[in-house]
Formats: structure tokens, C-alpha cells, sequence
């Protein structure tokens, strides 16, 4: 079994007076927890416990989830390092909506990583722009989310690798929503949909994405690339 981390700064659904209280009691990585374990091993951790992200726990994690908005810079700096070299050595990376702007994804992007955005609650139509693509696999043409938080362009991150899907919503906004990146040995997915008041987790399509997501992002292949100096060529 692939054995997944999530970390969720678990900030939002903690405070009463905001919706995320109602649409995730337990917290969004428990709602995912729920959603992936039948077929990951799943643990969790959230910005209280951040710091049981150690090289050791990324070691033995496949894949790590990332959700994160308000708590950015309160992640310290080392752990956002402990995640860019766990993937460059080969672990899988999956950032989810606003984790856009935190640390370890800015890190491994090398972009500031903004984007337009605003709150209205408009529907968001997922075009699958690569049908072929394993993260898109049994997926229609699109999904549709009921409502979303508007993301849109220009996005600054750098041209994706590949491109998964699309977001459109009811205002007119685009934004590149699935994108896939290697760096080094390492896969990572930017996944845009998410925003904390509305129920975007418990969508089945949703799910299926984050599951392809994860299968794709595995490791098949971890090692930490060395610096070796020989001292002799190989012929004389
Ligand atoms: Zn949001």
C-alpha cells in the first residue's frame, strides 16, 4: 500500500464563525483521511504537529499532501527544505488549492506562485485537457464543481510540464488547475480546487483525481543524487 502524509495547517475549520467549521468538523485532512484510506495508508499532520515532518518520516512517506492558506510563514524554513529534498530524491508531491503559496511548493516552483482570486461562490467547470493523461484517468470531458473559490490567471508559476486540466468559472476566470511538474527524481501536482467553505472533498470526481494524482506521483525510482569526484577516468 502507497503510504501517504497529509499535512493540513488545520487552521480554518477551528474558528466558529467560519463556514469550514460546518463543512469539515474534523478538519480537512480527516475528510481526506476518510476519502483515501481504503486504498492508501494514510497519516496526518497539521501546523501544531509540523514538526513530526522529519527526514525520516518523509523517508518512509510515497506521497505528501499538501494544504495550507493563512499559516504559511508559520511553517519554519527547515521543514519546507526537509519536503524540496525529500522530492528531488523521488517522493511524490500533490499541493492542493491555496497551497499554492506555501513554502515547499514556492521553493520547488522558484516563482512567486500568484494568481487572481475572489469569493463568490461560482460554479467551476474541470476541463480535462489530457484525456490520455493518468491523473485524468475515468474522468468525462469535464467535472463540475458547485461552487468554488474563483482562481484565475496569470498564474506565476513556471510553464507546467504537463497540463492536466483547466478551471473555468461562472465569471469568466481561467486558471491552470492540474498541473504536473518533475524535479529531479521527483513528481509534483499543483491541484487548484479546495477552498475550505465548501464541500469540494467529499466529491467523488474530486477524489478520483487526488487518488490518479497520488498512483502517478509514487516514487518509482528514490535516491539521493550525489556529487562524486573520481579521480580517474575510466580509461586511461
Ligand atoms: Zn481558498
Amino acid at each position: 500500500m502507497k503510504k501517504v502524509l497529509i499535512y493540513n495547517e488545520f487552521y480554518h475549520e477551528r474558528q466558529n464563525d467560519n463556514q469550514a467549521s460546518k463543512v469539515y468538523p474534523d478538519g480537512i485532512h480527516i475528510a481526506l483521511k476518510q476519502a483515501l484510506c481504503d486504498e492508501f495508508s494514510v497519516e496526518t499532520v497539521t501546523l501544531e504537529t509540523v514538526n513530526e515532518i522529519t527526514e525520516e518520516k518523509l523517508q518512509n512517506t510515497d506521497v505528501l499532501l499538501w494544504w495550507g492558506h493563512m499559516k504559511h510563514q508559520e511553517v519554519p524554513d527547515e521543514v519546507a527544505v526537509l519536503v524540496q529534498q525529500a522530492v528531488l530524491e523521488g517522493m511524490g508531491l500533490v499541493v492542493l488549492h491555496s497551497g499554492h503559496h506555501s513554502k515547499p511548493f514556492k521553493l520547488l516552483m522558484g516563482t512567486n506562485c500568484n494568481l487572481t482570486w475572489r469569493e463568490n461562490g461560482d460554479r467551476e467547470l474541470l476541463w480535462v485537457c489530457k484525456p490520455s493523461h493518468p491523473i485524468a484517468k475515468d474522468l468525462g470531458r469535464f467535472v463540475v464543481i458547485d461552487n468554488e473559490e474563483t482562481y484565475g490567471e496569470p498564474f506565476s508559476i513556471p510553464e507546467p510540464q504537463e497540463l492536466v486540466f483547466i478551471g473555468s468559472f461562472e465569471g469568466g476566470e481561467v486558471i491552470r488547475s492540474g498541473c504536473c511538474y518533475k524535479r529531479e527524481n521527483g513528481r509534483i501536482f499543483y491541484f487548484q480546487p479546495g477552498h475550505e467553505t465548501y464541500p469540494v472533498y467529499y466529491n467523488p470526481e474530486i477524489i478520483k483525481i487526488i487518488k490518479n494524482a497520488i498512483n502517478w506521483a509514487a516514487p518509482d525510482y528514490r535516491v539521493k543524487m550525489g556529487c562524486p569526484h573520481v579521480k580517474k577516468p575510466l580509461e586511461d
